[in-house]
């Protein structure tokens, strides 16, 4: 597993994605996602000038945190339960899987005791999945009024883990849905909140996530490898 090789290749294909849609590269971070995969592969990609990681559970992120000796940034995307938010209390730059207001307040009442604000994006579970997290897009607006009024609870944007589609080119519109509840919500105007993320993209579609708007890819297997299912 050549990881600087994998970054480099990713990073030219996020490059040749922006510019073939008129957007600037510095528009678009890439997170690697770095779950079940060992420490010292994290090391290696930062090594190779990888600074954002993104992992999905609550106990390999505390364990990894201790591990890695790099000042990476953190970044969490699987499901979080209420209770082990304070496991991430001030220790990652964002959480990317707020899909309730119950996990919201607890994030809020966690990050007000360190007097610091938490990062956030609303998972919108985009194709209706009984089998995914997210709140439905019937709801969407109505939560992030209610995340909006949470003072130590930032609502930076939103983020989809869209249906599994072979071809890239069939969750295009999942994508561009994404981004249109994204521009709805900023015509509400609600306090404090603005959308200016939308972390969508994953090894097999970031290009095309990119072309409709993304703002942060989440990339596992492209960079470290096919994960054991
Ligand atoms: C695992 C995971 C990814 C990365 O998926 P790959 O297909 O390996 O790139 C991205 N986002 C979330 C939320 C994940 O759980």
């Amino acid at each position: 597993m050549d990881i600087a090789a994998n970054l480099t290749r990713i990073r030219a294909q996020i490059d040749s994605a922006c510019r073939s849609c008129g957007r600037s590269p510095d528009e678009v971070r890439l997170i690697a996602i770095s779950k079940v995969k060992p420490a010292a592969m994290i090391s290696a990609a930062f090594a190779a000038g990888q600074e954002r990681f993104g992992e999905s559970y609550v106990q390999e992120f505390r364990d990894k945190a201790e591990a890695v000796p790099e000042p990476v940034e953190w970044h969490f995307v699987g499901h979080l339960q209420s209770n082990k938010a304070k496991y991430l209390r001030g220790r990652v730059a964002m959480i990317h899987s707020v899909d309730r207001l119950s996990l919201a307040k607890e994030i809020d009442r966690q990050w007000r005791r360190i007097d610091e604000v938490a990062n956030v994006l609303v998972q919108v579970n985009i194709g209706e999945e009984a089998s995914k997290s997210g709140t439905g897009e019937d709801q969407l607006e109505t939560l992030v009024e209610q995340l909006a009024a949470l003072n130590h609870v930032n609502v930076c944007g939103l983020m989809t883990l869209p249906p599994w589609c072979d071809d890239p080119e069939d969750v295009r519109p999942y994508f561009r849905r994404l981004r249109q509840l994204a521009e709805q919500i900023d015509r509400r105007d609600f306090p404090g909140v603005a959308m200016a993320e939308l972390s969508m993209g994953m090894s097999h579609d970031f290009t095309v996530a990119i072309e409709e708007g993304a703002t942060l890819v989440r990339v596992g297997t492209a960079i470290f490898g096919e994960r054991p299912r």
